[in-house]
């Protein structure tokens, strides 16, 4: 059955495009008089509107807001344990790429020339407060050396999303990236995570360099579903940018799950709002509509 959001709004219910408008201004109104969900997180953390990508060429989603659905379980303050749970984020790559590099620059706004390897895994948990509700997303840091490599896997599971990184001045860890996946992705369901592809150390290359890095990245991104980025953690370039795509996608996700586990049957979102329910007619006709699904 395939259901348009728009087709589904009643009286009172607008269409996807004024209600992501008439959300934000409700949003605003709610916020004021509700009071906080979480302890405060620093600005930087607030996502209020949908990040963009980095590069169209290689994106996941070329959506520009919330889906309409979540902008109106997150007013309502119906999200689920959304606002409890952590998400998972795994990076991998090769030794020395950058992996520990980006994410200390992203959690401490640090960058330090002589890391010591990462020893086995590592992780960090990031707050984040996504349209009006915490979120934290769990940031691991597995080792690059091939001695650790049993042990990481261990690590992988539970994914919602893998960063799989690589030097833009070394190709050979491009090329290398498509291994790290494949172990990431054999400890998870298939579809399940969402992948991106990182080139690090941005500040080295000049423009032309990196634009020709890109290219192969791109494409390569393209042939592994992942969408893909450039960022430097020595200058910080596309750091915040990059996890606040990261933090926002998996959110929303969750949140869609949330909603799905509720009303018992599966929501299969694409870039528009068009909603696809799966699941036997009385399922999903029958059952009570949950608070959070139906007239926006
Ligand atoms: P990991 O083994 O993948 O965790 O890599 P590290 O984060 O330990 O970084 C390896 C080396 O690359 C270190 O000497 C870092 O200082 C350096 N490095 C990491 N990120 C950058 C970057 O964005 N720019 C530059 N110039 N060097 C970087
Ligand atoms: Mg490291």
């Amino acid at each position: 059955m395939v259901i348009s959001a728009a087709n589904r709004a009643g009286p009172g219910c607008a269409e996807p495009e004024s209600s992501a408008a008439a959300a934000a201004k409700l949003s605003g109104r709610m916020r004021a008089s509700l009071p906080p969900l979480g302890p405060p997180v620093s600005r930087d953390r607030i996502i209020a509107s949908f990040p963009k990508w980095y590069t169209p060429a290689a994106c996941l989603q070329l959506k520009e807001h919330f889906h309409g659905q979540v902008n109106a379980a997150c007013q309502r303050r119906n999200t689920g344990t959304v606002g409890l749970s952590l998400s998972k984020a795994v990076v991998v790559g090769d030794l020395h790429v950058g992996k520990t590099s980006l994410i200390h620059r992203f959690c401490k706004n640090v960058f330090d020339h002589d890391y010591k390897a990462t020893i086995g895994v590592d992780f960090e948990i990031e707050r984040f407060e996504i349209a009006g509700i915490p979120y934290s997303l769990q940031i691991w840091d597995t080792a690059g050396q091939e001695k650790f490599k049993c042990i990481a896997s261990a690590y992988y599971r539970g994914a919602q999303v893998i960063i799989t990184a690589f030097d833009l001045t070394d190709v050979q860890t491009l090329e290398h990236t498509r291994r790290w996946l494949e172990d990431a992705l054999r400890e998870n369901e298939p579809g399940s995570c969402f992948i991106f592809l990182v080139g690090t150390k941005k500040d080295l290359l000049s423009r032309a360099a990196c634009e020709q890095a890109e290219g192969e990245a791109v494409h390569l991104a393209n042939e592994l579903q992942a969408e893909y980025w450039s960022v430097s953690a020595k200058t910080g370039e596309n750091v915040t940018a990059f996890f606040s795509r990261v933090a926002a996608l998996a959110f929303e996700q969750s949140v869609l799950q949330a909603l799905e586990r509720r009303s018992g049957c599966r929501l299969l979102i694409g870039d528009g709002d068009l909603i696809r329910m799966e699941g036997s007619p009385s399922e999903t006709q029958g059952s009570e509509r949950p608070s959070g699904l139906g007239c926006c």
